[in-house]
């Protein structure tokens, strides 16, 4: 994978660069996170790195600050969202669910952070 290129036909990478348009619920200059589209939660959101790597394994492999930023984002979203009850869930190869290749890590919760 070149340096900052996308992957056509990927469909993290239309929504990092708009071409799809989806609710963003969280930005910064490197990471996207936005509601999943079939939730299987009541908090159901994926985190991106808007550049395209395939798989955790790939993203952590070739940047590991880019890794950490990625974690440090979906933390602060579920500090956010939940009351502290959640998973971060990273689907890794077909066999163990990944449908889309490009990272994401879903944010699980049926712990919504309650509003006083
Ligand atoms: P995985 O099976 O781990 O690759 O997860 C892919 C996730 O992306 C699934 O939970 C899908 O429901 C979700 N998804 C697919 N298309 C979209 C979309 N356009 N917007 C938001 N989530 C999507
Ligand atoms: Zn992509």
């Amino acid at each position: 994978m070149l340096e900052g290129m996308t992957e056509a036909n990927c469909i993290f990478c239309k929504i990092a660069n708009g071409e799809i348009p989806t609710e963003i619920i969280f930005q910064s200059e490197q990471i996207l996170a936005f509601n999943d589209i079939a939730p299987e939660a009541a908090i159901h959101a994926l985190i991106i790195p808007k550049k395209h790597f395939r798989d955790v394994a790939d993203l952590t492999t070739q940047d590991k600050t880019l890794a950490a930023e990625l974690l440090a984002a979906a933390t602060e979203l579920a500090e956010q969202l939940t009351d502290g009850n959640f998973k971060l869930q990273f689907n890794t190869g077909a066999e163990a669910g990944q449908t889309i290749f490009h990272v994401h890590a879903h944010l699980l919760s049926n712990s919504p952070r309650k509003l006083t």
